[in-house]
C-alpha cells in the first residue's frame, strides 16, 4: 500500500517536470535587463484580448518599452537564451487582430503603444513623407500630416489600427487600385530582428529583409520606425452610392472604373441581401439625387449590391468636379434612380468606420467576438463566387458587412511577403460579421463560423484560387498550401531573421525551436 502510494507520487512528480519542461517560465533575467521602459508580470489580461473577441491566451510578462533600444534589448536577451527557453515574443500594436495574431501564450508580448523614440516628423518637398513610430496610429498620422496639407496615399477603412500592425498585413482598401496597398507606400523600416539586432532596411538597403517585413505577418522583425509616402491632401470629398441588382453588371462596371485614368479616388462595393428599410437608414448621411423616384425603389428582400466612390476635391474646383462625376456617372449601369450623395471633408470620410465604432461601443455592441473572414478571389471566379455565395450560402447581411471591390496586382510589389492570388486583377471580399454573445441563432458565433466554413469549402472544392487575407491557419500543411510556391522563400527568411522562431507566435506558422521545414 505504501509502496503503491510513493509509486503515485513518484509518477505525479514526473508528470509535473514533464509539464514544466514544455511550457516556458519567465526567467528573472529579464528584471535585471538595462531598459528604460519596464515589465509587468501582473497586469498581463489586456494583452491576452484583441478585438476578434474568440482567443486569449495570456503572457507571462509584458514589456512597455521606451525605446526601440529596449525591444532589441528584451529580443536578443531571448536569442541568447536560445532554443531551450521556450520564450516567444509578440508585438501588440493596437490588438486588432482577430485570432490572436498579436499574443504570446507564456510568452512576452511587447505593448508598442509605450514606444516613445523620435517625434512624428513630416518632410515637405517634392518626394514629401512621413517619419513614424511603427506604433503610431494611422489616425494621428492623418492629423500631423494635414497640418502640412499633406496625407498619406492608401489607407484601411478604419484608422485606429498602428503602422506596424498594418503593414505587416497590407493596409487595403478603396484607394490601392490605384496607389497599391500600404505596404506599397513605405520608403524605409526600421527594424529590431528575431536576433535583436536593430536593422534599417529599404529598397536600396538591405532589401530583402525590408520586403521580407511587408506583409509578412510580424515574422522577421518588429517595426519600430516607417518613412511613409504623402500625397497633397484634398480638404473636400463628394462621397457617392448607386445600386445595382445584376452581380455581373455591377463587376464589370467596378473593374471598368479601375482601369485607366478613372475619375474617382476611391472605389469600394458592399452587398446587401434581404435587408428592410435600407435607404431610410441612408437618408441621415446621404442625399439622393432624385428623390421622387428613389422614394419608389424598394430594397426589401433583394440581393443589391452597392458600388461606393470617392472624388477628393479642394471647394474652388467644387463646378468642374460636379461636372467630372456626372459625366463618369453617366458611363455607370446602375440603376438610374439609386443615386446618393453625400459631401464630408477629407478627415471626416477616412475617418468613417471610427463613428460606427463609437455608436457600437455606446451600445455594447463593440466587444463582441468577431468571425471575420477575408479573402482575395481572382477575377475570373469572382462571378461563379458571388453566384454559389450571395442569396444562397448566405440569406442576409444583418450580422456585418460584406464588402466587396477589385484591385489591380500591378500596384502590388511582388517582392514583399504578401500571398496573392495569380491574376492581375482580384477582388477583396470581406465578410465583417459580428456574433451576438451567447446566441444559438443565425446570429450566433456557431452558425457564422459554419458560413464561414462553407464559404472556404466552396473555394476548396472549385478550386476558385481564393487566398486568405489576413490569413488564420492551424496546421503547417494549411500554411504550406497558403504560401504555395512562395512558402521555400517564406522559410528561408525566417531562417535568416528568426531562425529560433521567436517573433509573432500568434501567427502560429512555426513553432520555437522546432526545425524549420521546407
Ligand atoms: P495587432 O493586432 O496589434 O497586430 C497584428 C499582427 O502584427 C500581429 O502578428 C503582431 O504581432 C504584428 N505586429 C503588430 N505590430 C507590429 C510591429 N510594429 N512590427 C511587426 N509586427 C507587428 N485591414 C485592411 O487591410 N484594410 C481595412 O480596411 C481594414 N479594416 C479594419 C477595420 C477594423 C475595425 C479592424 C478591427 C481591422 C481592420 N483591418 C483592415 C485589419 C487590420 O489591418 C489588422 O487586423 C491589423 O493587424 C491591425 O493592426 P493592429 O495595430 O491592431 O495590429
Amino acid at each position: 500500500m505504501h509502496f503503491l502510494r510513493n509509486l503515485i507520487i513518484l509518477f505525479l512528480i514526473c508528470i509535473a517536470i514533464k509539464i514544466n519542461l514544455c511550457v516556458p517560465t519567465i526567467p528573472s533575467s529579464l528584471k535585471t535587463l538595462p531598459i528604460d521602459g519596464h515589465f509587468d508580470f501582473k497586469q498581463v489580461h489586456h494583452a491576452a484580448k484583441d478585438f476578434g473577441n474568440r482567443y486569449s491566451f495570456l503572457p507571462s510578462a509584458v514589456l512597455h518599452p521606451k525605446s526601440a533600444s529596449d525591444i532589441a534589448t528584451t529580443v536578443k536577451h531571448i536569442w541568447e537564451m536560445g532554443p531551450g527557453s521556450h520564450l516567444t515574443v509578440a508585438a501588440r500594436g493596437h490588438g486588432h487582430s482577430l485570432q490572436g495574431q498579436a499574443q504570446a501564450h507564456r510568452g512576452v508580448v511587447i505593448n508598442m503603444e509605450s514606444l516613445q523614440g523620435p517625434k512624428m516628423k513630416v518632410h515637405t518637398g517634392n518626394f514629401p513623407h512621413v517619419d513614424v513610430s511603427g506604433s503610431e496610429l494611422w489616425i494621428n498620422i492623418l492629423h500631423e500630416t494635414l497640418k502640412q496639407g499633406l496625407a498619406p496615399k492608401s489607407w484601411t477603412d478604419y484608422l485606429h489600427l498602428t503602422v506596424g500592425g498594418t503593414l505587416s498585413n497590407a493596409g487595403i482598401s478603396g484607394q490601392a487600385f490605384r496607389h497599391g496597398p500600404q505596404i506599397s507606400n513605405v520608403r524605409q523600416l526600421e527594424v529590431v530582428t528575431g536576433k535583436g539586432e536593430v536593422v534599417n532596411c529599404s529598397e536600396k538597403q538591405n532589401s530583402d529583409l525590408f520586403y521580407s517585413v511587408l506583409g509578412g505577418l510580424g515574422q522577421f522583425g518588429i517595426i519600430t520606425r516607417a518613412r511613409i509616402s504623402l500625397e497633397p491632401a484634398p480638404k473636400m470629398v463628394k462621397w457617392i452610392r448607386v445600386l445595382y441588382t445584376d452581380f455581373a453588371t455591377f463587376a464589370k462596371d467596378q473593374e471598368m472604373l479601375i482601369s485607366g485614368e478613372s475619375t474617382f479616388d476611391y472605389t469600394e462595393g458592399f452587398v446587401i441581401i434581404n435587408r428592410t428599410g435600407l435607404l431610410n437608414n441612408w437618408r441621415s448621411s446621404f442625399n439622393s439625387n432624385d428623390s421622387a423616384q428613389a422614394s419608389h425603389f424598394k430594397s426589401d428582400g433583394r440581393t443589391l449590391f452597392c458600388l461606393e466612390l470617392a472624388k477628393y476635391f479642394n471647394p474652388e474646383e467644387m463646378a468642374i468636379v460636379n461636372q467630372e462625376i456626372m459625366t463618369s456617372l453617366s458611363q455607370l449601369n446602375h440603376i438610374p434612380s439609386t443615386h446618393f450623395q453625400s459631401q464630408v471633408s477629407y478627415i471626416e470620410f477616412l475617418d468613417r468606420v471610427h463613428i460606427s465604432e463609437i455608436k457600437l461601443q455606446s451600445k455594447g455592441l463593440w466587444e463582441v467576438p468577431h468571425p471575420w473572414l477575408n479573402l482575395l478571389i481572382p477575377r475570373s471566379n469572382i462571378h461563379i463566387f458571388a453566384q454559389l455565395v450571395f442569396g444562397n450560402i448566405l440569406t442576409n447581411t444583418s450580422n456585418g458587412p460584406i464588402l466587396i471591390y477589385p484591385v489591380n496586382k500591378s500596384k502590388w510589389d511582388n517582392r514583399t511577403s504578401v500571398v496573392l492570388p495569380e491574376e492581375d486583377v482580384f477582388y477583396l471580399v470581406a465578410f465583417l460579421s459580428s456574433a451576438a454573445p451567447s446566441s444559438t441563432g443565425s446570429d450566433g458565433l456557431e452558425h457564422i463560423l459554419s458560413q464561414n466554413k462553407r464559404i472556404l469549402e466552396l473555394c476548396e472544392i472549385d478550386g476558385l484560387g481564393v487566398k486568405q487575407y489576413l490569413p488564420h491557419y492551424s496546421t503547417n500543411g494549411e500554411w504550406r498550401s497558403h504560401f504555395g510556391p512562395q512558402w521555400e522563400a517564406f522559410v528561408h527568411r525566417k531562417s535568416t531573421y528568426d531562425p529560433l522562431a521567436i517573433l509573432a507566435p500568434g501567427q502560429r506558422i512555426f513553432q520555437k525551436a522546432a526545425p524549420l521545414s521546407l
